[in-house]
């Protein structure tokens, strides 16, 4: 899924949880985004090609799979102890719904790199139109509800 979906969708779910993510607006986005830039070896690689090769399984390094889940997760545990209870445990939320929502919308390699085995779960669409207008529709989606959420703290 695309970076502004990631933002959005833990922004939504951690105003839902603790009714104050306007607080932690740039935590919530970096650590929305965070696990995304382990893409870079990918689109240096692929260069201009990744508009046709996309960001299939192949765009994932190991730190974008059960591998970086676990060593993110074992990162937080240790940083649970050392920074603000409740800004850990939104870090700990933005990151593993990022793993979640990747693994449940895309193709995945979750053993990787002990086992090159793929994963889609075929609840969401993976041809390129369906994916792309699902993408769209549900980023667009995001937006309006956000942008929802921020009118009535404006208000
Ligand atoms: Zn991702």
């Amino acid at each position: 899924m695309n970076v502004i979906f990631h933002f959005l969708f833990n922004y939504l779910f951690v105003d839902i949880v603790f009714d104050n993510a306007w607080s932690y607006l740039v935590i919530i986005l970096i650590f929305s985004v965070l696990i995304d830039f382990t893409h870079l070896p990918y689109l240096l690689k692929v260069g201009k090609g990744v508009a046709k090769k996309r960001f299939g399984s192949e765009s994932r390094t190991r730190f974008h799979e059960m591998y970086g889940l676990t060593l993110f997760s074992a990162i937080v545990c240790i940083l649970y102890f050392v920074i603000d209870p409740i800004m850990i445990e939104i870090i700990a939320i933005c990151i593993v719904l990022h793993f979640a929502i990747d693994f449940l919308t895309g193709k995945s390699i979750p053993f990787y790199p002990y086992s090159k085995k793929e994963v889609f779960l075929h609840i969401f669409p993976y041809g390129y139109r369906e994916k792309v207008l699902f993408e769209i529709s549900s980023t667009i989606l995001l937006v309006v509800l956000f942008w929802l959420r921020i009118g009535s703290l404006v208000s």
